[in-house]
């Protein structure tokens, strides 16, 4: 008998993983992958999404098509380890081996009420959920970001330049936006959002949100008409089972063996944004992964030795609106018009070369 082989997830680790070994599937696999999505998503371009600079087309992308892969358009909710089946929504799918790469979620570092009250970017779905809810503001309204890292710095420009009728304020807990990356960065951008007239609030620890107000260390508050969550991330929750035999890093992902195998449990791999890593969660991480557990795939569907490569990540490359950008590609600063360029063309590849 051939193997089942289940996919969750067809993003960035997901998309990647298929690309890398379908020129060389064996006629005895079938790949069962799972989605809640029927086609890639570009979920770095989803703060476009929200600011409605992008329409949802412009963010999807196909999916790789082999006779031996077929997709279920399904939402995957939990993932039972010992009858090696996934229970979705609508059915159960058995699996011989299971690859997990479903992403993260918002991680609201248990501040009250900040779920039920924001809006998110973190997914297709809470992307144009979030733009129809802004679209439907009356003018001078006051839309609030929590969160100055990629994500939060990206939606607030955009925003800016989609939305100039409304008043933008960007919340962050350290003590400059984009904390991780150089001070030339920092000021730069810093400088850009001002101009844009956003207001760039630091060192604010946000500590509860209600129907109308952000509240910070201090018992200040932030008025808001529509407040969006862009402070932190963690890995699916429907991912946490396999904890059960493995560890969980600082980020709570999934510590995996060089081959992205759980430690305690042969034939189920994480990558992405739920597996742990040297690196930060990120596109490009994933897709290394992705390709590398392809890479271990074809090694042992082919006899051949496994060797696993370490992973070289290019840099960072963030979007300030339609014209201007930031970024560090191996650890050069580019400023201005040239990130902008270089990231449009990095997106304009995957989206053309996913499916
Ligand atoms: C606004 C924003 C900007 C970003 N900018 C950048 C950037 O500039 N550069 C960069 O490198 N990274 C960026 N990232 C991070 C990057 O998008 C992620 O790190 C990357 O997508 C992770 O890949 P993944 O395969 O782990 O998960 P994803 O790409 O998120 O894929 C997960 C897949 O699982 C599916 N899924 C999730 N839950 C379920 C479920 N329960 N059932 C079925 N299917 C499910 C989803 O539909 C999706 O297809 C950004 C993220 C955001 C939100």
């Amino acid at each position: 008998m051939g193997k089942e082989i289940v996919l969750l997830g067809a993003g960035y680790g997901g998309v990647s993983f298929l690309n890398t070994v379908i020129p060389y599937i064996p006629p005895d696999i079938h790949i069962k992958v799972i989605d809640r999505l029927n086609h890639h998503a570009i979920k770095p371009e989803f703060y476009a999404l929200a600011s409605g600079s992008l329409n949802e087309n412009k963010v999807k992308a196909r999916f790789p098509s082999h006779p031996q892969v077929e997709y279920i358009q399904d939402e995957a909710e939990e993932i039972q380890i010992h009858h090696h089946k996934v229970i979705c929504a609508q059915q159960e799918v058995s699996f011989e081996q299971l690859i997990v790469s479903l992403g993260c979620v918002d991680n609201y570092f248990n501040v009250p009420w900040a779920e039920e009250y924001t809006n998110s970017i973190q997914t297709f779905a809470k992307a144009i959920k979030t733009r129809k809810s802004i679209d439907n503001l009356p003018a001078n309204s006051h839309l609030v970001i929590v969160g100055g890292g990629l994500s939060g710095v990206e939606l607030a420009s955009d925003l800016s330049e989609q939305h100039s009728e409304h008043k933008i304020t960007l919340l962050e807990r350290s003590n400059e936006i984009l904390p991780t990356l150089p001070e030339r960065i920092q000021r730069f951008v810093r400088s850009h959002l001002e101009d844009q007239k956003i207001d760039v609030l630091t060192n604010i620890s946000v500590t509860m949100i209600d129907e109308k107000a952000v509240y910070y260390a201090g018992g200040t508050l932030v008025p808001y008409d529509l407040c969006v969550w862009a402070a932190g991330i963690m890995p699916h929750p429907v991912s946490n089972p396999l904890l059960a035999y493995s560890n969980a890093d600082r980020l709570n992902r999934i510590v995996v063996k060089d081959n992205y195998e759980l430690p305690y449990y042969n034939d189920i791999f994480v990558i992405g944004d739920c597996a742990s890593s040297a690196f930060a969660p990120s596109a490009q991480l994933a897709h290394l992964q992705g390709k590398q557990l392809g890479e271990y795939f074809l090694s042992v569907w082919q006899g051949k030795e496994y060797v696993a490569h370490s992973l070289k990540l290019k840099g960072v490359l963030g979007y300030l609106g339609k014209k201007t950008g930031f970024g560090m590609i191996n650890s050069q600063v580019l400023l201005g018009k040239i990130p902008h360029v270089i990231k449009s063309g990095v997106l304009w590849m995957h989206k053309n070369h996913s499916g």
